[in-house]
């Protein structure tokens, strides 16, 4: 395993494992780490056989993935290896998607979002710097932050107002209403986004976990400047709702199941919509959820996807980790 070779960063799709370090929590309740990395590209998950004895496991499952980060992985270095060379595609006039798929708590806010550190900022600062570039003076960046929650859309810059998408014939699809910022300086972004992320779906379980019930999605268009209908590249950054929402879980009241069955199906589409990727013949499936159908222009064309698996190693967590690391490699 240890002698795989470097993964190509220009493919269509990419698939990377993220592994987040355990919680002091986690630590304190002596969970151990289930998913040992085999060098670079895969990795390996133990099955706990006893909840409370880490050290028995029942069966070990391995996965090789376009990359795999460890637990002390910066990520500065994860964005040189996904969200980077999505950058320099947008410039040539492509689309692309960086979506980040896991349980809650497993780093997927963290990775993409972080006000301070996300693959968003930094993919952000480089589009600046190469905005100010002389090749690229006929155009700006703008940029869009709204979320899809129950197959409905909110603009989360301007106090949620309902959303809905369109196609404008060009293949391209517009979300119609969206308020959208010229911005040009990490500076503006932040101050931006920290009144957008505040404003996320709050639902009655209380407000702490309900950014794990909707998908947000960052939007960075590239338009001409002297004809601002014209885009010339896209850029999102996905933070999906957290995917251990079942439609099955039978403590949960009408309105939870509703969320999970919800959820489940975008990330069902989303997976199939992915795969079709490879398989030009087969049927793409983007009307099943809004996710995929406000994502169509992604998908078809000129572009490319990277997701980012994020997992917890904890043996507590094993069975989510063992769901998201089947689903990334059945979108391989
Ligand atoms: P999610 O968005 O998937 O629910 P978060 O991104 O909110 O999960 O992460 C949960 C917690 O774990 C946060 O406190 C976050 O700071 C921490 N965390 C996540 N990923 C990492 C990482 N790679 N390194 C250090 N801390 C992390
Ligand atoms: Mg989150």
């Amino acid at each position: 395993f240890n002698n795989l070779p470097p993964s190509d960063l220009n493919q269509k799709i990419r698939v990377c494992v993220r592994k987040r370090p355990l919680s002091r929590k986690e630590l304190e309740k002596a969970d151990k780490d289930v998913a040992p990395l085999n060098g670079t590209r895969s990795l390996q998950i133990n099955e706990p056989k006893l909840r409370l004895d880490l050290t028995k496991y029942t069966e070990q499952h391995s996965f090789t993935f376009d990359d795999v980060f460890d637990l002390n992985c910066p990520n500065s270095n994860v964005y040189k290896r996904t969200a980077l060379p999505l950058v320099h595609y947008i410039f040539k006039g492509g689309k692309a998607t960086c979506f980040a798929y896991g349980q809650t708590g497993s780093g997927k806010t963290f990775t993409m979002l972080d006000p301070k550190q996300g693959l968003y900022i930094m993919a952000a600062r480089d589009i600046f710097s190469m905005l100010r570039e002389p090749e690229n003076q006929h155009l700006s960046a703008w940029i869009g932050l709204y979320e899809i929650y129950q197959g409905q859309l909110y603009d989360l810059l301007n106090e949620r107002k309902k959303l809905f998408a369109r196609e404008d014939g060009k293949n391209n699809v517009i979300v119609t209403g969206l308020k959208e910022y010229p911005i040009d300086n990490v500076d503006k972004l932040i101050q931006v986004f920290d009144y957008g992320s505040s404003v996320r779906s709050t639902g009655s379980t209380g407000a702490n976990d309900s950014s794990s019930r909707s998908h947000a999605v960052l939007q960075i268009l590239l338009k001409h400047k002297i004809n601002r209908k014209k885009i010339h590249g896209k850029l999102s950054f996905i933070d999906l709702a957290g995917s251990e929402r079942g439609a099955d879980r039978g403590d949960a009241d009408t309105k939870t199941r509703m969320e999970g069955a919800e959820i489940n199906k975008s990330l069902l589409a989303l997976k199939e919509c992915i795969r079709a990727l490879d398989q030009d013949k087969r049927h793409t499936p983007f009307r099943q959820s809004k996710l995929t159908q406000v994502l169509k222009d992604s998908f078809v064309g000129n572009s490319r996807t990277c997701m980012i698996a994020t997992i917890s190693p904890g043996g507590s967590n094993s069975e989510h980790t063992l769901n998201t690391l089947r689903y990334a490699d059945r979108v391989k």
